[in-house]
């Protein structure tokens, strides 16, 4: 009886679906902003002024989403910890835009887009990745 008790305890746990904070759509690939911008970061070594640039609007959001963390978020994949509540998607069209807003090239757009893209199928993010010539 406690063995079924416990099964049953462990399918509820697997169903229950966690979804994005911001698109409301599940979240599939749980991996924090906060390792995400981890990421972005080393990735942006290539470009120290970008880099200083996006730094601080990196911090802006991570601090802004920090306030709002409960404890309901999905286990990030990497660090473990319960914050993946924004799902990737959301996380990297924030940078995309910011890197827009600091005239990140063409070359470093595009680049991102090949690093970062994790859900190109998304809506929204298409059109942009058109118009770069990134997106099949
Ligand atoms: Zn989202
Ligand atoms: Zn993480």
């Amino acid at each position: 009886m406690p063995i079924n008790y416990q099964l049953e305890k462990e399918n509820e746990t697997n169903e229950q679906s966690y979804v994005c904070d911001i698109c409301s759509e599940a979240i599939t690939n749980p991996l924090c902003p906060f390792c995400l911008a981890v990421e972005i970061e080393a990735w942006l070594s290539l470009y120290p002024v970008l880099k200083k640039d996006l730094r601080p609007r990196l911090k802006k959001y991570l601090s802004r989403i920090n306030s709002r963390i409960t404890n309901y978020g999905t286990e990030c994949i990497k660090c473990k910890n319960n914050r993946a509540f924004v799902c990737t998607y959301c996380f990297t069209e924030y940078v995309f835009n910011e890197l827009q807003n600091i005239n990140a090239g063409k070359l470093v757009l595009k680049e991102f887009f090949k690093f970062f893209n994790f859900d190109l199928g998304h809506a929204g993010y298409t059109k942009e990745a058109e118009e770069l010539g990134v997106a099949e």
